[in-house]
This record gives C-alpha cells, sequence and structure tokens, in this order.
C-alpha cells in the first residue's frame, strides 16, 4: 500500500513556474504554481 504511494508521487510530472518557466522544486507546505523567486516578487 505504502509503496503504491511513494510509485504515485515520484511518478508525478515536475511542475513548472508559470511566471518564468523555471521547474519547481517540491515544496512540503507549498502548492502554488511560480517559484520561490517568482513568488516573493
Ligand atoms: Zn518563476
Amino acid at each position: 500500500m505504502l509503496e503504491n504511494v511513494v510509485e504515485f508521487f515520484k511518478n508525478l510530472p515536475s511542475k513548472q513556474c508559470t511566471e518564468c518557466g523555471e521547474k519547481i522544486e517540491e515544496q512540503s507546505e507549498c502548492y502554488s504554481n511560480t517559484c520561490e523567486k517568482c513568488n516573493s516578487l
């Protein structure tokens, strides 16, 4: 069961910043569509 969940998240496509197109690193509590740089603007 748990392994399936891990695989599910592994297979998620990496997100891209909607502002600059930069790849967004996974963040535990941040699910915005922009990268840190654009977020702080
Ligand atoms: Zn950005």
